[in-house]
Parts: structure tokens; sequence; C-alpha cells
């Protein structure tokens, strides 16, 4: 897959330590649109290269650490390449069931198809919502950390089929 960065033990985006993937697109940068200013927390991250990543590799090199016992993807925004998030997915879970955390911009009713289709997958958790500046943070119990917007919440595949 296509890769904007990768972290081999990242301790900040799940309450498990996880491999963090950023995949490499947004396709219209909606945070900054919605917000009419650049709001975007990734707008360093998408001038950064884009990296092309065997899936087979990036996945022995999750199985080969013992520390990490997640996956987590991430921006740019992980949607917007779904035949790549897909196919990754469907590879790792050949492999492992250990948790997968997608962070996503969009609200369920925007990507209702392709949760439909990540449906056929074990312990899938999405991080919903638009990044909006100057919110509370608030703690998020299924993620077990603090998400920046009040519209953000983080929900299991199981609970939203
Ligand atoms: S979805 Fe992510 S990458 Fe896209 S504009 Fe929002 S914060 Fe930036």
């Amino acid at each position: 897959m296509k890769i904007k960065n990768l972290i081999d033990e990242d301790f900040v985006n799940y309450k498990k330590p996880s491999m963090f993937i950023g995949t490499s697109k947004c396709n219209n940068f909606k945070c900054d649109k919605e917000c009419g200013k650049p709001v975007c927390q990734n707008s360093e991250l998408a001038k950064a290269p884009t990296i092309e990543i065997d899936n087979e590799n990036l996945i022995n090199r999750y199985l080969n650490n013992p520390i990490t016992e997640a996956i987590t993807i991430g921006g740019l925004e992980p949607f917007d390449t779904f035949e790549e998030l897909y196919q990754f997915i469907k590879d790792f879970r050949r492999k492992s069931n250990d948790d997968i955390i997608i962070y996503t911009g969009y609200y369920p009713e925007e990507i209702s198809e392709k949760i439909r289709q990540l449906s056929l997958f074990l312990n899938i958790i999405i991080k919903f919502g638009r990044f909006i500046p100057n919110q509370k943070p608030h703690y998020d119990i299924v993620l077990g950390i603090e998400l920046a917007s009040d519209n953000q919440e983080a929900i299991r595949m199981e609970d939203l089929i």
C-alpha cells in the first residue's frame, strides 16, 4: 500500500501499543473546507513523500514486534484510498485477529457502503468525525484516549452494523 508515515510503536492513538500507518491521500481536505480556513492536522504530512510498501512486509514487521498489539491506520484519510485499506485488512486478517483502528474524518452515513464491506472482518474500530478546532478534548472510552473535537467518537464495527 502507499503510505505517508509508519510508526512501529505508537502509544498515543489507542489504549494498546500499536503500529501506526499513515495513508497517502485526502481527496478534498473536508475539514479545511467546512471550517473555511486551514485546520487540517495532517497538512505537513500531506507534503511528505509517498512510499509504496508491500503489505506482507508491513504485516511481518508488525508480527515480529513483541511490543505492539494493534494496528492503527490514520491520516491522511484512509477511506479515500479504500481499495488499499480493504486489501491491507484482508491480508492482515490472514495472519492476525488483533484490533485494527481506522481514524477517519468522515461520519458513518457518508461511508455506509464501505462500512458494510469492512463488516466482514473481526475487531475493527472506526474513529469518526471531522477535526474542528477550539473544542474541548473528551475521553473516548472505546479508544482509551482523548479525542480533539466533541463531534468525534470511536465505534466498534459490531455496534455499527
Ligand atoms: S480528513 Fe484528515 S487529512 Fe483530511 S482534512 Fe481532515 S484532518 Fe486533514
